[in-house]
């Protein structure tokens, strides 16, 4: 088996691990608030998924026909 040739000191342990750390991925601005959320998901905040809403604000699904109306109140911003 291999063994280490010298011991690693304290110092070079610990700079080497000062590049293990988490980071926080996959993070996006919503596009209707701006909160940051997870990419691909709906924004927990506001309920818009991909510029529509599909939540409202007790969390409930918004039906397809609510949507349209909702889509064609305010479609004067949105661009597809
Ligand atoms: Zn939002």
């Amino acid at each position: 088996m291999a063994v280490p040739q010298r011991r690693i000191s304290k110092t070079r342990k610990r700079l080497r691990r000062t590049h293990f750390k988490l980071s926080v991925t996959g993070l996006v601005t919503c596009s209707n608030c701006g909160a940051m959320i997870k990419a691909h998901h709906v924004c927990p905040n506001c309920g818009y998924y991909a510029g529509k809403q599909v939540l409202d604000k007790n969390g409930k699904l918004v039906s397809a026909e609510q949507a349209k109306k909702e889509a064609a109140s305010g479609k004067k911003s949105a661009n597809k």
